[in-house]
């Protein structure tokens, strides 16, 4: 069979060693002669594998001691939900940064439950698409907490920026680059993200909350999103997603082996590099954003001529590289190269993209 590579942008791509040991040991985990899917959470072996992960993840990205780490359910989307209810307090705004797509999303959400002040950061520099920098963000006073997401999954937009705003509550949605490179926990309130990008399978969440923001929940807030009750509880007030949490915790073993976060933000970086590169240099690709803000995570482009996307799709999907279709809301083409895709399946796609582009350019 070809090697494949999946460029999904989530559920994405998952470590090849980490899916070979889940094989190897999915019916009979741990000598139980049963699978870790089919134990109580609230059982020794599994309580000992929930906290190996969260302690990995701690160690992986640095996290204070006073900031709580939660398994979640309800996926990002969820938390849009969770944030204002959560952390909105006496206030009825928030502050919300609308850099792409998910942003605008969280904007949506948070409507039903306060006034959101929506600040546009979206402009445009040398005719490409780009984001205001923190400096020119215009803050208001009666804000709750301001959110933004730093990594645009669908637009291919990031910021790189880390937050420094003094002592107001700091939001960000890291569905999308969570691991791809460090951060400085504490200038956050709480950060979050969905796991099915670069943590592991769909069905859990993560959120890192800092302590002194716990215990404000509005009476609306149902128990399972209220982030005290899950803190006493250590995220096991209700069933956890078992198999997600496992899973995710043996792709945390795993980026402590290749070296954690800052050889991640190397890869990351030679990834792109290479990817954009490519891009650059022909007439025939072009990406849409201006440098300072491409994602290194979600590479979106576009042929010159968009009647040869159905074939590029054909035949990038038989040459083994998976998933490229961009986002019904952006066209072309989108490549996801989160921490799972190895530098060789970046090298596979722009050896295809040059190849394509000599037999059709
Ligand atoms: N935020 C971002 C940045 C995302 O990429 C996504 C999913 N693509 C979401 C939020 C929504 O996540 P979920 O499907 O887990 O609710």
């Amino acid at each position: 069979m070809t090697q494949v590579y999946n460029f999904s942008s989530g559920p994405a791509m998952l470590p090849q060693e980490v899916l070979r040991r889940a094989e190897q040991e999915l019916t009979n985990w741990r000598g139980l002669g049963t699978s870790v899917m089919e134990i109580s959470h609230r059982s020794k072996e599994f309580i000992e594998v929930a906290e190996a992960a969260e302690q990995d993840f701690r160690d992986l990205l640095k996290i204070p001691a006073n900031y709580k780490v939660l398994f979640c359910h309800g996926g990002a989307r969820g938390q849009f939900a969770a944030i204002p209810g959560n952390l909105l307090g006496e206030a009825t705004s928030a502050d919300y940064i609308d850099g792409g797509y998910w942003a605008h999303s969280a904007i949506k959400e948070a409507e039903k439950f306060c006034s959101p002040n929506t600040i546009d950061i979206k402009t445009t520099l040398d005719g490409k698409r780009a984001l205001r920098p923190m400096r020119e963000w215009q803050l208001n006073d009666n804000a709750a907490y301001v959110h933004f997401c730093p990594n645009e999954t669908i637009d291919g937009i990031a910021i790189d920026e880390e937050p420094d705003f003094g002592d107001k509550v700091v939001v960000a949605d890291l569905s999308s680059t969570i691991l791809s490179r460090p951060i400085d926990v504490s200038r956050y309130g709480l950060i979050y993200a969905g796991a099915q990008k670069n943590i592991g399978p769909a069905g859990l969440t993560l959120v890192v909350v800092r302590e002194d923001l716990l215990g404000k929940a509005q009476r609306w807030v149902p128990s399972i999103l209220d982030y005290k009750v899950l803190a006493e509880n250590d995220s096991m007030f209700n069933t956890p997603p078992t198999f997600a949490w496992y899973l995710s915790g043996l792709v945390f073993k795993w980026l402590k082996e290749k070296g954690g976060v800052a050889e991640m933000n190397k890869t990351n970086q030679a990834k792109a590099d290479l990817l954009y590169g490519v891009i650059d240099q022909s007439n025939f690709y072009r990406n849409e954003v201006a440098s300072a803000n491409r994602s290194r995570m979600n590479v979106p482009f576009q042929l010159a001529d968009a009647a040869l996307d159905k074939l590029f799709l054909e035949e990038s999907q038989k040459a083994g590289l998976h998933a490229l279709k961009g986002h019904r809301v952006v066209g072309g083409m989108r490549a996801s190269i989160y921490n799972a895709m190895p530098l060789e399946g970046v090298k596979a796609l722009t050896d295809f993209m040059i190849d394509f582009e000599r037999r059709h350019g």
